[in-house]
């Protein structure tokens, strides 16, 4: 029997407030543990919470992002549970009323062109604490640095079918929080974490199997693994004629398996009721005026304007949109640039390829645009020609040094004389009679043999766009 996965993901992203979502202690990430904590974060008795307006707006900026729609009141709850990193013995969450519901975003698959994944909620929360379990001295420790950091969680609906599929929904709700610059995006750090419900049905059933939850999905691609890995268990599972339990499951990225870590919980066992220290949040019609008004253009806004007014392909645009620093990078090194293309090109193979090899970020790059910039407009100009512009480039690279300095360094200028060349190509045409006799008899292919002998010449430094035709006429 065939089988058809479903999968739906919950992403929880940390909001970049200055200070935490009840209190006003910091939100810094590696200060030394528990420095960032106060009576209300440490969960002392007779404390009171006070709601952060900034993590407030952050979240309707992630709704408004994603075709929500805002609740002009929302709540907030208590989901009870002991664990040693919350001090409370219960997290504060909206659960009843969530801030944001019924929105969707669009992915581009391989296999179906572009896909709705529907959003079925977000909603805000605290972060728990953290435990650090030291081996060597058998000994477990709490930093409760991080309780109380404000977070969201934006909760999908199952409509995600492929572990390709579930990739390209993360990558582009990460993409979109980057851009409206509420949460930093930061895997390693936490900072966007996301778990996996994922249940096989039989083809052609409606009604959606028994789900595991994976957890612990710490990067895009522990993601698409762990689902591949998982479809697969249950797939033998379910043709073993066994059945699927309900349980947590963690993946292990060395291991590259899941294992269960727990039976499935439920609502009910946490026992939610409406946190009475805090009143309802009203967001009234102003205070979403005014984050509409501050919201940025979107990736799929942006991808659409690069086509429109650069012309270029919606590849080209999808991928020089991917971040927004990305964006930014390129659109300020075609400022000054006329010829768009050849800009974005550099940008996707050259200057990304060189990232990728160092391991930087957009952010991080030893050129910046406006060197980049540079660059391209010596190539635009004619000043060097494209292999001298590679070499170039590399020495940016390394050296971070001006494109126009190591131009003169290198002695990279290109030949563009019209007489000087004339001379070369002439010398040439006399040297090589044979060559010379059998292109005119029609062995045109011997072209690249003449353009082969200038460069050697010049060492490289001619401008193909004078000899080509200098070639031409003279062996016409
Ligand atoms: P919980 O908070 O207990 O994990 P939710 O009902 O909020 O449960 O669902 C969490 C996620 O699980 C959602 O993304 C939802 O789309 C997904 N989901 C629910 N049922 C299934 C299922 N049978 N198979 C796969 N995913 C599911
Ligand atoms: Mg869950
Ligand atoms: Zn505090």
């Amino acid at each position: 029997m065939a089988f058809e996965p479903v999968i739906g993901l919950e992403v929880h992203a940390q909001l970049k407030t200055k200070t935490k979502i009840f209190c006003s202690c910091s939100t810094q990430f590696g200060k030394s543990p528990n420095a960032n904590t106060c009576p209300v974060c440490a969960g002392m008795p007779g404390v009171l919470p006070v709601l952060n307006s900034q993590a407030v707006t952050f979240a309707i900026k992630a709704g408004l992002a994603t075709d929500c729609a805002i609740a002009r009141e929302s709540r907030f709850d208590r989901k009870n549970y002991f664990y040693p990193d919350l001090p409370k013995g219960y997290q504060i969450t909206q659960y009843a009323a969530p801030i944001a519901e019924h929105g969707h975003l669009d992915i581009d698959t391989e296999e179906n062109g572009q896909k709705t994944i529907g959003i079925t909620r977000i909603h805000m929360e605290e972060d728990a604490g953290k435990l650090i379990h030291d081996p060597v001295r058998a000994k477990s420790m709490v930093d409760l640095n991080r309780t109380g950091v404000p977070l969201i969680e934006i909760v999908s609906e199952p409509d995600i079918r492929t572990a390709k599929e579930a990739g390209a929904y993360l990558r582009k709700l990460h993409t979109i929080l980057k851009y409206i610059d509420v949460c930093d995006g930061n895997m390693e750090e936490g900072s966007f974490r996301c778990d996996a419900n994922i249940s096989l049905r039989p083809v052609g059933q409606e009604e959606f199997g028994t789900r595991a939850e994976l957890k612990n999905l710490n990067s895009f691609k522990n993601v698409e693994k762990a689902i591949n890995y998982e479809i697969q268990r249950q797939t033998y599972v379910l043709e073993e004629g066994k059945k699927v339990i309900q349980e947590t499951r963690l993946w292990d990225p060395n291991k590259n398996k899941t294992a269960s870590m727990r039976g499935k919980e439920e609502a009910h066992d946490y026992r939610y009721f409406p946190d009475p220290d805090l009143v309802p949040l009203i967001v009234d019609e102003q205070w979403i005026q005014s984050v509409t008004k501050e919201m940025p253009e979107l990736p799929d806004q942006k991808q659409a304007r690069f086509i429109e007014q650069f012309k270029l392909s919606s590849y080209d645009a999808k991928v020089l949109t991917t971040s927004i620093d990305l964006a930014d990078y390129f659109e300020k090194t075609i400022e000054n640039l006329s010829d768009i293309k050849q800009a974005a090109n550099w940008t996707m193979t050259t200057l990304l390829g060189m990232l990728n090899t160092k391991g930087l970020n957009i952010t991080q790059s030893p050129v910046t645009a406006a060197a980049f910039s540079t660059l391209l407009q010596l190539l635009e100009k004619g000043s060097i020609n494209a292999n001298a512009a590679k070499t170039v480039f590399e020495e940016m690279a390394a050296s971070g040094k001006e494109p126009g300095v190591i131009v003169k360094e290198m002695g990279l200028e290109q030949v563009s004389d019209q007489s000087e060349l004339e001379e070369i190509v002439t010398g040439i045409i006399n040297d090589n009679p044979d060559e010379a006799a059998a292109y005119r008899d029609g062995k045109t292919k011997l072209f690249s043999f003449f353009m082969g002998q200038v460069m050697k010449k010049t060492r490289g430094k001619a401008d193909p766009k004078i000899v080509t035709p200098l070639i031409k006429s003279k062996l016409a």
